[in-house]
């Protein structure tokens, strides 16, 4: 693999994923285990680590535009969603590049911890 980061592998197309949207600087897609009806992943293409990372390049408005297009696309966009940026381990990030979670569909819990 040529990207040792698994986002930035499929930003690159060599890594397979269900992609639903793509602007300039972001893509959009499912997460690979869902934890709602719609469950979209929205990366930055360039890596950044993470949320802190994304504010200072300013590509924070970018990922949470693609969120919106993407709930509305999905139908979701007046049922509502949640979105959920996990930043560093004790948030649970398991992925060191920057990713939105969109999480909508049904009605959601909040669940902490
Ligand atoms: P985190 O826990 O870092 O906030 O979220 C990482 C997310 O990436 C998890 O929800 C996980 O299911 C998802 N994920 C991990 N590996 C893959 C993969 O190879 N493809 C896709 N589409 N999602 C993945």
């Amino acid at each position: 693999m040529k990207n040792e980061c698994l986002f930035c592998g499929i930003v690159a197309r060599e890594i397979p994923a269900t992609v639903v949207y793509e602007t300039d600087t972001t893509l959009a897609f499912r997460d690979i285990n869902p934890h709602a009806p719609t469950h979209v992943l929205v990366v930055p293409k360039n890596h950044v680590r993470d949320a802190g990372e994304l504010a200072e390049a300013g590509l924070a408005d970018d990922v949470i535009k693609t969120a919106k297009a993407v709930a509305v696309a999905e139908g979701i966009a007046e049922s509502g969603y949640r979105l959920v940026l996990n930043t560093g381990p004790d948030s649970g990030q398991s992925v060191f590049h920057a990713h939105l979670h969109l999480l909508g569909g049904a009605p959601l819990t909040l669940q902490m911890g």
